[in-house]
């Protein structure tokens, strides 16, 4: 039990340490304890980056003092804010800046499961011996355990606070402070306003059906883009360099970068297509190999004879499939020729 572990010799040590002038032993501590979250925090750092950055990558680069700046940057950012908020500013995030505990107390009703002290059972509060069962006193032997181990420093027997988190620290501690007083366990529990008063639950409430529908409403949404995703992205890049060229033969060129994202769990070949442009010339004319989960990148030449084009600007369309026809993508693009003679 976390009452247990968090025991008055450790926080005596701690406040101790605290007190204490600069020593050798102070600094080695300190310095190994700043070290174990600076880690940690570079961990989650690094974890964070690794949703848009392979992770493989990432630690070979990180190793090798080599990650991009950008990967730099934000490995940087987390690790700081993770540092800061976790080992520095702790409960505070928790109380002032987590709009979690706003938006809650908002979907509270009687009914809700909460952390409470059953004050009937509790009070009068006072402190006793075990087994003294002369006195006329409630549950409460007012240990202030659970205050002591609250991570936010708040006294759950005054009623309920916006403080709380319901972490249950206070629930464990006084159920280890009843076994030693050998009462009955949940002096301080989970429970109910109503169930406290002494009157029954029910799921007949207009919140908890609101919440329910809007939940099963996000749940279908999510299941229906889950399901109807398709693990195939394409981003073109028109070449900004030029307008166009003109080649040999008569031809005019647009060079264009294709971004093919595999999102699959399998290696695939894609075809690619032009749609919105007569008679066009592709080079290269291969189809494009991207291994699973990686971003396939080519660079791909689109030649047309310029007489064929009515516009200066033509609206086209990459098409990239699957050799089986199975996923496909597409992304908008223009092409952009000499001014047509009519004109
Ligand atoms: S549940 Fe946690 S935050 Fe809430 S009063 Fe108990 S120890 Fe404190
Ligand atoms: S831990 Fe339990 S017995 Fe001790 S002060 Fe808190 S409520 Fe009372």
């Amino acid at each position: 039990m976390w009452a247990e572990q968090v025991s008055e010799g450790d926080r005596h040590q701690r406040i101790n340490l605290d007190k204490q002038p600069w020593s050798f032993e102070k600094v080695w501590r300190r310095s190994l304890k700043h070290t174990l979250w600076l880690g940690f925090a570079f961990l989650t750092g690094l974890t964070f980056v690794s949703y848009f950055y392979d992770m493989r990558n990432l630690l070979v680069d990180a190793y090798n003092f080599d990650m991009p700046m950008v990967a730099v940057f934000w490995v940087g950012f987390f690790t700081v804010a993770t540092y800061i908020n976790a080992g520095w500013m702790r409960e505070q995030v928790c109380m002032y800046m987590c709009p979690y505990a706003r938006f809650q107390s908002a979907m509270f009703d009687k009914d809700t499961l909460i952390v409470s002290y059953d004050e009937k059972r509790g009070d009068p509060r006072g402190s006793r011996k075990r087994g003294d069962e002369g006195t006329a006193k409630g549950d409460c032997i007012d240990c202030t355990m659970c205050v002591q181990v609250c991570p936010t420093g708040i006294d759950i027997r005054d009623g309920l606070q916006y403080e709380c988190i319901n972490c249950a620290l206070c629930v464990d501690a006084c159920d280890s402070i009843m076994d030693k007083m050998e009462y009955e366990r949940g002096l301080i529990r989970y429970t109910t306003e109503n169930q406290l008063a002494g009157k029954g639950w029910t799921w007949k409430r207009p919140k908890l059906i609101g919440y329910g529908l809007a939940m099963i409403a996000m749940v279908s949404a999510f299941s229906f883009v889950l399901i109807s995703r398709t693990p195939l992205e394409l981003d073109v890049l028109r070449s900004r360099g030029m307008l166009f060229q003109e080649v040999s033969g008569g031809y005019v060129q647009n060079i264009y970068t294709l971004k093919v994202l595999n999102m699959d769990k399998q290696d695939r070949v894609y075809n690619v297509q032009v749609t919105g442009l007569p008679d066009y010339r592709m080079a290269p004319g291969e189809p494009i190999f991207v291994s699973a989960g990686e971003i396939g990148e080519v660079v791909l030449n689109l030649l047309v004879n310029p007489d064929l084009l009515t516009q200066v600007n033509t609206p086209i369309r990459f098409e990239v499939q699957t050799e089986d026809g199975e996923l496909q993508a597409s992304s908008k693009s223009t092409y952009i020729g000499p001014r047509p003679i009519d004109d």
